[in-house]
């Protein structure tokens, strides 16, 4: 278990299983649970764990704000990049494959994927394990089957939720995750994890929140049951001919290598496009001027653990620097790059030196942070957009 592990651990352990001291009473909340008891039972919920988990149970509505949450603004490919696939994570990420080499490789003979995806996929989804949200899973999935949209989804990973608690993989207190329900290394949902879960240290429990092995395996579970082809890259960044009409080009738009070749594409090096490749998707996420790439199979199967191009992109380019490939070749078509986690946190100093209050420095660029960048983009006569960009940085550090 990783050192950030055991410190993760430590800091989970002095929250409360169930907030239910901060909560407001509910009647409709303890109805609406009382009601779903007879659901839970057919769901396979024993009466007695439904009553311990659901007993003082208190409804938490910030997950439903959560769930209704519009973003102000798209956040540009290319600063959600930045700040996934920076030097740090690359960093830590060697590290770890150093450090897990012997359980990565057993991963990779049972499911067939390599220990660079794997890791990235940990490393993208959790942080390498010290990001796991910090809602109570009972609370957020209870209030999620009571209140707004989607409630009969949410009612089954409520019960899956239970079912895997009434099982013992993972302790009560322990289950704590994003707003949504994902928790853990892996981030699964709980009927994902009922599914896919592995015990690879065979301690007899598949325990995703506190035991890397296990997340490392599940992993690749995941992807093995997502189609991965093992040895095949996920795909390959190319350059365009000229004038190319990327115009119903996409992921799911495949064609074969040698129509692609007949269309005049290579790898952005210059050289032939990979003949074993099979067929492949033209992936543009910022247009026919900015980075493009051919997916193959692969990148399906990481698409399919969060359903989003960006993120299964995320993963791959982060697997290629994971095996010491170096940045997309073709730059962003911006003026104004997006900046790493090193650098969003000197860019909470630089706010925090001007006086505003932007709450803890952590990289993250969230609402406070946000709002101090639109003061100071206004006083710079920068464009205010609350977004912390390599330009605004760069002028903060030489005091303007
Ligand atoms: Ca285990």
């Amino acid at each position: 278990m990783s050192k950030h592990t055991l410190f993760l651990t430590a800091a989970l352990a002095c929250l409360p299983a169930f907030a239910q001291t901060t909560a407001p009473e509910s009647p409709e909340f303890t109805q609406c649970i009382a009601g779903l008891q007879g659901a839970a039972r057919s769901a396979g919920v024993s009466t007695a764990t439904y009553e311990r988990l659901t007993q003082d149970l208190a409804p938490d509505m910030s997950v439903i704000e959560k769930l209704n949450f519009q973003p102000e603004f798209r956040t540009a490919i290319w600063d959600y990049l930045a700040g996934l696939v920076d030097e740090e994570r690359v960093q830590e990420g060697q590290a770890l494959l150093a450090r897990h080499a012997d359980t990565l490789q057993r991963v990779e003979q049972r499911f067939g994927v390599d220990p660079a995806t794997v890791v990235a996929v940990w490393g993208v989804e959790s942080n390498f394990g010290q990001t796991f949200g910090k809602y109570p899973l009972m609370q957020a999935l209870g209030t999620l089957s009571c209140f707004g949209r989607r409630q009969a989804y949410f009612r089954g990973e409520l019960f899956a939720a239970m079912r895997i608690l009434q099982k013992g993989d993972i302790a009560p207190e322990r289950l704590v995750g994003s707003w949504a329900g994902a928790f853990g290394h892996t981030q699964f949902m709980p009927s994902t994890f009922e599914r896919l879960a592995v015990d690879f240290d065979g301690d007899g429990r598949a325990d995703l929140m506190d035991n890397a092995t296990d997340a490392l395996a599940s992993t690749a579970n995941f992807l093995a049951k997502a189609g991965w082809r093992t040895g095949q890259a996920w795909g390959v960044e190319v350059k365009l001919p000229e004038g190319f009409n990327t115009s119903g080009e996409g992921r799911r738009s495949k064609r074969a290598i040698s129509e692609w070749n007949a269309r005049g594409l290579k790898q952005v090096d210059g050289s032939a496009l990979p003949a074993d490749a099979g067929s492949a998707g033209l992936l543009t996420p910022a247009g026919a001027t900015g980075p493009a790439f051919l997916v193959f199979r692969n990148f399906d199967a990481l698409y399919s653990y969060n359903a989003a191009e960006s993120y299964g992109l995320a993963i791959a380019h982060l697997s290629d620097r994971l095996r010491g490939g170096g940045p997309f070749v073709t730059p962003w078509p911006t003026d104004d790059p997006g900046i790493s986690r090193a650098e969003r946190r000197e860019l909470q100093g630089l706010l925090i030196l001007r006086g505003h209050d932007i709450g803890e420095v952590d990289g993250m660029l969230g609402e406070r942070s946000r709002a101090a960048i639109r003061v100071e983009q206004q006083k710079l006569g920068q464009e205010v957009n609350g977004r912390g960009g390599l330009k605004l940085l760069k002028s903060l550090r030489s005091g303007g």
